[in-house]
């Protein structure tokens, strides 16, 4: 089978030898070397390759007969999406191959290796596509290096401003829109795409479990119910920096203090309130040993079932936070960096997906998720589904993240299914 030898190939790159985990980041030598990648998968299956106006990349299977009336090519804004037409359009499906820093293999790259072995088992089958059926591989998910994530995704739907985002900066200080410039793509063109969303008829997004919950019901694959609402947020503690030999303890102003107070907020808040609450990124400035801070910058990740309760969480960090901050006489600054509401599936699409999946005997779970996906971003645009892999740890954003063999045959089974059903005879 071809998921085998399509997966190996991808394996390699952009691993880091120390940690086994992936960098890879949107509009880097390792991006291009995926780019390059799904390019060439495409190529050997005779699928059309488009990079669309913000850089996610298309692979269109047309049905027999070419793709519909599609705008010229070369034309401002053309992804080879065939033109709207009555009736269902293209049925797209995939993921994105960016990853968090030293991510795990399957977040994201098992959607679009699922999606290509899928369509090999199609044309095993002799299936012909009455619909365009296109794999799509979405820029910058994880929001890994420009801060916001499903950055291509939001772009395309129209859910970010197109000057903001090519003004977004990595750590370096590197723009978006020189990012973009220095990998070959013109940032000038960002911005939403309406023509090629509406020739999508649906988005089925396969991805790997993130959390446990699937190992505890013995089965492979899960229906996404809903994404519960999301965010980050950012908070600057600005103290006085001083000696740490010297400075005397009544005297400090030190920003690390109520920083620490906050992270242990945010575990209690998120225990509380039944949600998750995380502080995964700190930056300390100077960043010295014998140093008492200048400024810590931390960035706090919340999820909740809900949004009255993702905004419980929050507001009782950020208060705890600034009691603490104001008990150190440390000044702090905290707003929101991107906010993503609940998203609830398309409950037409899910329940196609449900009776494809039970009409081949397919046992698969109704579960909702705490991660953000593209499919969330689009399902405000175009129906959307989510098929879940079980992940027997649920372990994820790490290079622990795994999935069985025998679980990643069963997703290529599940996603071929569907996509058969969808795209029709
Ligand atoms: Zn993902």
């Amino acid at each position: 089978m071809s998921f085998a030898t399509l997966w190996e190939s991808l394996l390699p790159i952009g691993r880091d030898g120390l940690s086994g985990g992936y960098r890879r980041f949107s509009w880097t030598p390792e991006d291009a070397a995926c780019r390059a990648w799904f390019t060439q998968a495409a190529a050997e299956r005779d699928l059309r390759v488009l990079t669309d106006r913000n850089g996610n990349l298309w692979a269109w299977w047309d049905p027999p007969g070419g793709p519909d009336a599609r705008p010229p090519a070369g034309a401002a804004g053309d992804s080879g999406a065939p033109s709207p037409r009555a009736g269902a359009g293209a049925v797209v499906t995939g993921s994105h191959l960016d990853s968090v820093p030293d991510g795990g293999a399957f977040d994201g790259p098992l959607g679009v290796v699922s999606a290509f072995a899928a369509v090999d088992m199609l044309r095993e089958r002799g299936c012909l596509p009455a619909r365009p059926l296109a794999i799509a591989a979405f820029s910058e998910e994880e929001g890994a290096r420009f801060g916001v994530a499903c950055l291509g995704s939001r772009l395309l739907a129209g859910a970010i401003d197109p000057g903001a985002a090519r003004a977004l900066a990595d750590a370096a200080g590197v723009t978006l829109a020189e990012a973009m410039a220095a990998a070959g793509h013109d940032p000038d063109g960002i911005g939403p795409d309406d023509g090629l969303l509406a020739a999508v008829g649906a988005y089925v997004e396969l991805h790997i479990e993130q959390g446990r919950a699937l190992a505890d019901l013995d089965a492979a694959i899960a229906v996404g119910e809903q994404i519960w609402p999301h965010g980050r947020w950012r908070l600057d503690f600005t103290g006085r920096p001083d000696h740490a030999g010297t400075a005397i303890l009544a005297d400090r102003r030190d920003p690390m203090l109520p920083f620490a107070g906050a992270v242990l907020a945010a575990r209690q808040a998120a225990a509380s309130h039944g949600a998750r609450a995380t502080v995964g990124k700190v930056t300390a400035e100077p960043g010295a040993v014998n140093a008492v801070s200048a400024r810590v910058s931390a960035w706090l990740d919340a999820r909740a079932p809900d949004e009255p309760t993702l905004q419980a969480v929050v507001g009782e960090v950020l208060a705890a936070a600034q009691e603490a901050a104001a008990g150190h006489g440390v000044e702090l600054a905290a707003e929101p960096e991107s906010v993503t509401p609940a998203v609830m599936f398309d409950q037409g699409l899910r329940d196609g997906l449900a009776s494809s999946l039970a009409g081949r005997g397919i046992q698969a779970p109704v579960l909702p998720t705490g991660a953000g996906h593209d499919a969330g971003v689009l399902a405000a645009r175009v129906p959307t589904a989510m098929l879940f892999v079980r992940n027997p740890t649920g372990v994820s954003h790490s290079p622990a993240e795994h999935a069985e063999p025998a679980d990643c045959a069963a997703g290529v089974r599940a996603l071929a299914a569907v996509l058969e059903d969808l795209v029709g005879r």
